[in-house]
Formats: structure tokens, C-alpha cells, sequence
């Protein structure tokens, strides 16, 4: 039997890159919550929407279609907004800096939202965010709230962006992590929050593998 699976937390714990691979192993589709609001922010930056204007922003949201398109060479799907693939564009600083904002937005989280649910139906479904188990699907079977020491989740990250030739440097990473989860966590609409029936999973001494086994464990019960 199917089922879904909500995986929130606190930005930069490996929640996607663990999704990524409990997906893969029970051949589950998964989605990742974030790249569809980084895709958003992507939108409103190159078309000067102001953020401010609730008329403004629905009209952008009017014109923008979302859709996950599945890569064979990755394994994975790809956010690619209006049929154009914006992966490459949205998970740089310039980004990152600006999505919590996008992603407090009242607007900008129903259209989200309702796209997420419509991907859901069939179940057999890793979502990784911040609202999953809380809003998008309140009756998941499985929801799994990670966090992990704010310094670990910096190193990791800084690791990362390293790795893909970006400039930047431990104390940005930090503060970017900690303003994340400060805005997300105390916005008005569906803050970051812990799901009452949520597992806690703290990544901070856990290889990948071992988040990937302790998420596949708490699946087959
Ligand atoms: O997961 P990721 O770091 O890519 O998410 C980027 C940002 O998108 C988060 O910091 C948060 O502001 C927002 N987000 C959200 N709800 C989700 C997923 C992401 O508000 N379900």
C-alpha cells in the first residue's frame, strides 16, 4: 500500500537529499516543496513583481505553471516553470535571500499548495518542506520533522555550494540558515512548525545513509 510521506524542517538538514533516496528506494515520486517556491521567487525577481501588491502578485501567479519533469539521466524531476527548465537558476544566494519572503506570501503558499495536493493523489509520494504535514497533507501517513545543529547544517551547505564552484563563506551560510528559519518559522501563514504526530529526526551526528535507513525504518512500520 501506497503512502504518503511528509518530510518538514529546519533548512539545510538534508531533507531533500534524503527524500531524494527514500523515494528512490520504496519507487516513490518525490517532490520537492522548496524548488516550486524558489521557482516563484525565480518568476517575481526577473518580472519586477512587487511583493508587496496582493493584486500584483496574483496577477504573476496567474501566468506562471509549474511542473515537475522527470530527468532519466538524474533519476529525478526538474522544477521547470512555464515548460522552461529552471533548475540551473534558483538555488543560488541571490535566490535563497529573497524565497522566505515569497514564501510568506498568502497568495503565493495557496497556489502552492494546491499544486502540491494535486500531485499527492495517488500517493506514493515523498514531499519534503515546511507545511507538509501541517497543511498540504494533515493525514500522511508518515511525517517526519528534521532539524539538526544550525553549525552542521552550515558546514554541509558550504560543502555543497563549494562543490558546484559557488563564492561564499561559513558565517554567511550560518546567517542565512538562521534568517530562513527565523522567517519561516514565525510568518503568519503556515509557519514552520512541528506537526503534533510528527517523528523528530536530528541529523546533526547522522551520515546520510543512516537518515535515509532511519526514514525507511519508520516506513515500513
Ligand atoms: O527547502 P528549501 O530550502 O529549498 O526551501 C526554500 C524556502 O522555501 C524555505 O526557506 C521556505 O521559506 C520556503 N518553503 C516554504 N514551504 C515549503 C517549502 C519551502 O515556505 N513547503
Amino acid at each position: 500500500n501506497k503512502i504518503i510521506i511528509a518530510l518538514d524542517g529546519h533548512a539545510g538538514c538534508g531533507k531533500s537529499t534524503t527524500a531524494k533516496s527514500v523515494a528512490k528506494e520504496l519507487n516513490y515520486v518525490f517532490i520537492d516543496t522548496g524548488a516550486m517556491y524558489r521557482a516563484v521567487t525565480y518568476s517575481f525577481l526577473e518580472n519586477d513583481i512587487d511583493f508587496a501588491d496582493p493584486t500584483e502578485v496574483s496577477k504573476a501567479l496567474d501566468a506562471i505553471s509549474l511542473k515537475f519533469v522527470f530527468n532519466p539521466e538524474k533519476g529525478l524531476g526538474e522544477i521547470h516553470l512555464n515548460d522552461v527548465n529552471v533548475e540551473p537558476f534558483i538555488r543560488n544566494m541571490n535566490i535563497t535571500r529573497r524565497v522566505s519572503d515569497v514564501a510568506a506570501i498568502k497568495e503565493v503558499r495557496q497556489f502552492c499548495v494546491i499544486e502540491q495536493q494535486k500531485m499527492g493523489k495517488d500517493k506514493g509520494i515523498v514531499m519534503d518542506g515546511r507545511d507538509i504535514g501541517t497543511v498540504v497533507f494533515p493525514t500522511a501517513e508518515l511525517k517526519v520533522f528534521m532539524t539538526a545543529d544550525v553549525e552542521v547544517r552550515a558546514k554541509r551547505r558550504l560543502k555543497e555550494m563549494e562543490d558546484k564552484g559557488e563564492k561564499t563563506n561559513l558565517s554567511d551560510v550560518i546567517a542565512d540558515i538562521e534568517n530562513r528559519d527565523y522567517l519561516d518559522s514565525t510568518r503568519k501563514e503556515s509557519p514552520l512548525k512541528k506537526a503534533e504526530d510528527a517523528v523528530v529526526v536530528d541529523t546533526s551526528g547522522l551520515t546520510i545513509k543512516e537518515q535515509v535507513a532511519s526514514i525507511l525504518n519508520l516506513a515500513k512500520k
